[in-house]
């Protein structure tokens, strides 16, 4: 692959899930003009398509519990081969781990990348499961919406796409406990890994999604 820029924008988010990292990186890719990857989106796309990658991993989504590290590096290896990352990414949901943190790194050696800028958007567990029990999601679109929070205009519908929105099957209750357990013991050891690369900066999760955006742009710039 060819030599990257280093003006290539590059950047993770990090957080629990329901911190917003979906939110921002549908705003912050049309700021920037870099793809937003989210793997959960990539895999729920699969699983809609019946293919089997779809059909090994349904089961783990639906359980709230984390697919393995080598099949999530065979996914993200497969998407950084299209052209339009050279301009840069903004990863939602990757890496989880400290081995998919160790091996994306690796990667973006090999194929040249600059490293990567790392936010980290910190929320207390309340906030994110009240987030996450009453989170609406576009079908199609994959944008969010709170039945409370952040209602849609019309009931069930996507104010972005016009799409149906539903309930995730891993926004239940008991998912939802499991999800962030996994994130406190798989995740949340990412902040030492990329603070001892000084490559994190946090930022307030419960600032309103305007502020948000623009300190992550702040980041980025
Ligand atoms: P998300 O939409 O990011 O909350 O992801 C939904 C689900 O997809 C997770 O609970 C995992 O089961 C799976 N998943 C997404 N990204 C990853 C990843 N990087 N590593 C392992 N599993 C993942």
């Amino acid at each position: 692959m060819s030599a990257h820029n280093q003006k290539t924008m590059g950047c993770i988010l990090l957080g629990a899930p329901g911190s917003g990292k979906g939110t921002q990186a549908k705003r912050l890719q049309v700021l920037f003009s870099v793809p937003h990857i989210s793997t959960g989106d990539m895999l729920r796309a699969e699983v809609a398509k019946g293919s089997e990658l779809g059909k090994k991993v349904q089961e783990i989504m639906t359980s709230g519990k984390l697919v393995s590290d080598e099949l999530m590096m065979e996914v993200i290896e497969e998407r950084f081969k299209a052209a339009d990352v050279k301009s840069g990414y903004l990863l939602d949901g990757y890496p989880r781990t400290v081995k998919q943190a160790e091996s994306f790194e690796a990667m973006l050696k090999r194929l040249n990348f600059p490293e990567p800028r790392v936010v980290y958007l910190e929320l207390e567990n309340q906030i994110l499961v009240d987030r996450l029990l009453g989170r609406l999601s576009c079908t199609k679109c994959g944008a969010a919406f709170h039945n409370e929070l952040n209602p849609p205009k019309k009931s069930g519908v996507c104010d972005l796409c016009g799409s149906a929105l539903v309930q995730r099957k891993d926004d239940s209750e008991d998912t939802v406990v499991k999800r962030l357990k996994v994130f406190e013991t798989e995740t949340s050891v990412l902040l030492d890994f990329y603070t001892k690369r000084n490559h994190l900066k946090k930022i307030d999760g419960r600032l309103s999604v305007d502020k948000i955006t623009e300190a992550i742009r702040q980041v980025l710039q």
